[in-house]
């Protein structure tokens, strides 16, 4: 391991000399932060963030990803916190380690592929910025790299979690190296024996084979020095773990995977490739069909490179692929290629290296939309730089993926109708959290149900999925459906009375008569259009009884409808407001459905004589609760803050004003007309004589109709 000393060395081959003391500086900081801590190694714990540096800087990344390496634990395992840093560091250093000590705090647990596959992407949705997925992938290799002193069942959770979520992200940021470098520790860590048994075995078969290999490289190198070509030629073989997986899943004999994967050729230019490929075509002959042009034509995640297959010495194949240094570097770093070979001091080039990440992604996402083509790479790629999805966590640990800006009631609903309809609040880690509020990535949301059902229409305002929008709907509406068919029935069985019927007594011809006359198919069709309002339930009493016309004069019907705080077709005048306490009427008319007046209300005297058999007495529902709206009229004394006063007066009693007019009579006297919200009537005569006793109030008194 190396000091800090050599590590900033390094630093000053491609970072500014200011860079490299800020470096330097963010180590003694977290030294000092997290002196007393030791690896299980037994080494101080500041080796390890140093080390982590060190891995970024040999892929090149900018100093604000090395200062927040060094201190990306301090967050988590000392007092010191985001904004103590950002004080030192500056507000982008915090952001990174705030990001990675967040990724560091949700704990995964499912076994399930699924779930596996969230996790990641809540991984790459959390960080806002890429740089946090570098630094973390960054962190698990130095973790995986020191895994020895660890307990096994210890090395084994870790393992696990590292083949599961992090080599695969590192695979679709296109960092291979790192992705073989992650799947062969966590092999090692997982299955110790089988992983070297199979290593040293591959290890012996790939070294007889040596001799004839080492021959086609020189024959390789030979011509293309030849040819003037100047070229690096490498061999690939295929990676331990894949070598594995390949025995096991695909059932791959043991044999097929000890070969070279490819002679890897690398050169200068675009040129070079091509004139390599000639020159490699001239040496051997090439197999038909086997050359692909992916630098023309690059792999929808930018890979490009040049492949062919050339029949050598005694029938044997030599897969090719030939590239220029910026390609292979791109294959084998992917995203963390845009940090290596430009530094932000050169030239014209001006955007940092997470600038042009962002860039390449952006490019890669256009070629994908005109190609219609959908790779996994992109897709999570774009995640990270356009996050539209969060991912949150039930109280289980299962991950639930939802649009951005989606709230708990989505969440909800996200989970099952029954939660959704019967929820009343939520908590979000642990904490009471707005229904209404958009959740973020990573959080635990716990939904509080009722017994009830109460999905409220205000929801329809916040919610953004459309599962939760359309089963409010549908509750909303059904709920209505529900009541109207009820009220329906109640006035209906009210007018049946006079004629000694009811609902329940109606013979099967009476009922058949009713659906022809009406042409409904359910007579709970009729009465749902009862009580919507739309037919009074008078008339087709008298339909059904033509011969005995009922004298309404002097017939008191029982109050039939009773208005309860769920009641949700039911509405209140605006001529009289009524509160509960107040003596109530109901008025059926079609189109505005039930509307509830005080009974002394004068817009009922014209319905009283015309149309009698629309109306109905109503009563309140014993433990009847809201809020009611209601009209003051107020007669004050002009002075200077008689408004405020009544105002705080209002609210001081626990009622809230919705709307409020002020008229001046004359230079001494004013009129104020307000509309304050109540629960009853006595809730009513506490505000108004609390108002009363003002001395600048002259006179005040709820608003008559009209
Ligand atoms: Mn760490």
């Amino acid at each position: 391991m190396g000091s800090i000393d050599s590590l900033c060395q390094r630093l000053s081959t491609y970072l500014e000399p200011d860079q490299v003391d800020t470096v330097r500086r963010s180590y003694y900081y977290a030294e000092q932060a997290h002196t007393g801590q030791f690896r299980s190694s037994g080494e101080p714990y500041v080796t390890h963030p140093l080390s982590v540096a060190e891995i970024l800087c040999d892929m090149h990344m900018d100093s604000e990803s090395l200062v927040a390496a060094m201190l990306h634990d301090v967050i988590e395992d000392t007092p010191i916190n985001k904004a103590a840093i950002e004080q030192q560091f500056g507000a982008t250093v915090a952001d990174l380690v705030d990001g990675v000590s967040k990724l560091a705090r949700i704990k995964f647990t499912s076994r399930e592929e699924k779930e596996a596959e969230n996790f990641r992407k809540m991984t790459l949705a959390m960080a806002k910025d890429i740089r946090v997925i570098l630094v973390k992938l960054a962190d698990r290799v130095h973790n995986m790299r020191t895994l020895g002193a660890l307990r096994l069942d210890k090395k084994q959770r870790i393992a696990k979690q590292t083949q599961e979520i992090y080599a695969p992200i590192a695979a679709r940021l296109g960092m291979n190296d790192m992705r073989i470098e992650l799947e062969n520790l966590g092999f090692h860590a997982t299955y110790p024996m089988r992983a070297s048994f199979l290593e040293s075995a591959l290890k012996s078969a790939r070294e007889k084979k040596l001799n004839q290999i080492i021959n086609t490289q020189n024959a390789l190198e030979e011509r293309l020095a030849r040819e003037g070509i100047i070229a690096q030629v490498s061999i690939r073989y295929k990676h331990l773990f894949s070598v594995y997986q390949k025995m096991r899943f695909e059932k791959k004999r043991f044999k097929e995977l000890i070969d070279v994967q490819a002679f890897q050729i690398v050169v200068g230019s675009v040129d070079a490739c091509y004139r390599a490929l000639g020159a490699l075509h001239n040496l051997y002959k090439p197999v038909t069909g086997e050359f692909r042009d992916f630098i023309a034509i690059p792999k929808a995640n930018g890979y490009q490179s040049l492949h062919t297959k050339l029949v050598g010495l005694q029938g044997s194949s030599i897969d090719i692929q030939i590239r220029t240094h910026d390609m292979n570097a791109m294959a084998n770093r992917g995203i963390a290629a845009h940090w290596l070979y430009h530094s932000s001091k050169e030239g014209e080039d001006n955007f940092g290296g997470h600038n042009r990440a962002k860039k390449w992604v952006k490019g890669l996402l256009e070629i994908q939309q005109q190609a219609g083509d959908s790779l996994e790479f992109i897709e999570n790629a774009k995640m990270d730089l356009f996050p539209d999805e969060i991912y949150v966590f039930t109280p289980k640990g299962k991950i639930i993926e939802l649009p951005n800006k989606a709230t708990a009631v989505d969440f909800a609903y996200a989970v099952h109708t029954d939660i959704g309809n019967h929820c009343i609040a939520c908590r979000v880690n642990d904490r009471i959290y707005n229904l209404s509020s958009p959740l973020q990535s990573g959080q635990r949301v716990s939904i509080i149900t009722s017994s009830q059902p109460q999905p409220h229409p205000s929801w329809l305002n916040f919610v953004v999925t459309g599962k939760a929008r359309s089963a409010i709907r549908h509750y909303l509406k059904s709920e209505r459906q529900h009541q109207a068919i009820d009220l329906g029935k109640k006035l209906l069985n009210q007018a049946l009375k006079v004629h000694q019927s009811s609902i329940e007594t109606l013979s099967e011809a009476q009922q058949q008569f009713l659906l022809q006359h009406y042409r409904f198919e359910q007579l709970e069709q009729l009465w749902e259009d009862i009580g919507m309002g739309n037919r009074s339930a008078f008339g087709v009493s008298q339909f059904l009884f033509p011969d005995q016309p009922a004298s309404l004069e002097g017939f008191t019907m029982p109050a039939a409808l009773v208005v309860d705080s769920a009641n949700k077709i039911v509405h209140f005048a605006r001529c009289c407001r009524p509160i509960p306490g107040d003596t109530i009427a109901a008025h059926c008319s079609a189109g505005k459905g039930i509307v509830v007046h005080q009974e002394s209300c004068r817009n009922l005297n014209d319905i009283r004589s015309h149309h009698p058999e629309n109306l109905s007495p109503a009563l309140w529902a014993a433990d009847i609760s809201g809020e009611f709206l209601v009209g003051l009229k107020i007669d004050v004394k002009s002075e200077r803050g008689v408004i405020a006063s009544i105002a705080t007066r209002i609210s001081e009693k626990g009622a809230s004003i919705e709307q409020i007019h002020v008229t001046n009579r004359d230079a001494k006297h004013a009129s104020i007309d307000l509309t304050a919200a109540v629960s009853d009537r006595i809730h009513l005569a506490n505000v108004m004589r609390f108002i009363r006793v003002l001395p600048t109030v002259v006179r005040i008194q709820r608003t008559r109709s009209g």
